[in-house]
């Protein structure tokens, strides 16, 4: 049986740092780091996660901005309220929760952000910045997954990665960090052959397709490092990763739950990169 790798524990704990850090700046300057979180619309899974991520601000110490505008809000006036914000001084971090409207470019959107207060790390010259590895932000699923492999010692050098997926915000900069870890990594995709030839030989397997429970158990290998970022919700109202937990843990030596996995760490790694945008300042 694999062992878990528990979301929930190592987003714990690096929240009790975070917060000892936040504390520590506050009494240092005087003022706290301050992150405004853009909804516009009122998409029902954006507003939890827009709530979440007010309610671990607050935890930590953060202070935080909830900005919620209408759906028929236009892009100029997004634009503007993102020149605003870019040119204020309490507000270190922006972050557009995504999807926008479908008359909003998403891509003029995240390059109006200032890449200082880009805390999500979509802005083109963070990514650029990641490429040639030399980078104040990651982005924030892929730098989950990065601490969930060092908190668990799990040694990617070397070893054979394979990625499911390509999004700009998972599978992309998962290859970059996988390999600047220096893992051989092969990034998959809906038009990859052989997939299941791909998967059976790595060593680490990092799933992120938005399929339920597609890997199963005959797609790993024995021993396998098995990191499921997939959150999808079954016609029963449960959730469900990409990968079949059941059949996959009898195989793997480690695996990531859903829920309770990949999940936690991605805001976690929002509130470290807020904080690190306002250290920056
Ligand atoms: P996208 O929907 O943007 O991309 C999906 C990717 O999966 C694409 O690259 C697509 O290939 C690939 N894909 C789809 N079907 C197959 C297939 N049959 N075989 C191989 N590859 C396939 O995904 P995201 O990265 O945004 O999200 C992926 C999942 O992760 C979702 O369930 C999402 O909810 C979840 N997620 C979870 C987060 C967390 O905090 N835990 C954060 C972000 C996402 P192609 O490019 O060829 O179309």
């Amino acid at each position: 049986m694999a062992e878990l790798i528990s979301g929930k524990v190592v987003s714990a704990a690096c929240r009790e740092k975070i917060k000892r850090e936040v504390d520590a700046f506050k009494t240092e300057r005087g003022y706290a780091p301050g992150l405004a979180v853009i909804l516009v619309g009122n998409n029902p899974a954006s507003e939890v996660y827009v709530r979440n991520k007010h309610k671990a601000c607050l935890e930590v110490g953060i202070t935080s901005y909830q900005i919620e505008l209408p759906e028929e809000t236009t892009e100029e006036e997004l634009l503007k309220k993102i020149d605003e914000l870019n040119g204020d001084a309490c507000v270190h971090g922006i972050l557009v929760q995504l999807p926008l409207p479908k008359h909003i470019s998403e891509e003029r959107i995240i390059e109006a952000i200032s890449p200082k207060k880009d805390v999500d790390a979509f802005h083109p010259v963070n990514v650029g910045k990641i490429t040639v590895g030399n980078y104040q932000f990651l982005p924030c699923t892929p730098a989950g997954i990065i601490e969930l492999l060092d908190f668990y010692n799990v040694d990617v050098s070397g070893k054979s990665c394979a990625v499911i997926g390509r999004s700009n915000i998972v599978g992309k900069p998962m290859m970059l960090l996988l390999t600047e870890k220096n893992g051989t990594v092969t990034l998959c995709h809906s038009r990859t052959k052989n997939l299941s030839q791909i998967t059976k030989s790595a060593d680490i397997l990092v799933v992120a397709i938005g399929k339920p429970k597609f890997v199963t158990a005959d797609m790993v290998k024995d021993g396998a490092v098995v990191i499921d970022v997939g959150i999808n919700r079954l016609p029963d109202g449960k959730l469900s990763g990409d990968v079949d937990f059941e059949g996959v843990e009898k195989k793997a030596s480690m695996i990531t739950p859903v829920p309770g996995g990949v999940g936690p760490m991605t805001i976690t790694m929002l509130l470290r990169n807020t904080l690190t945008a306002a250290k920056q300042k």
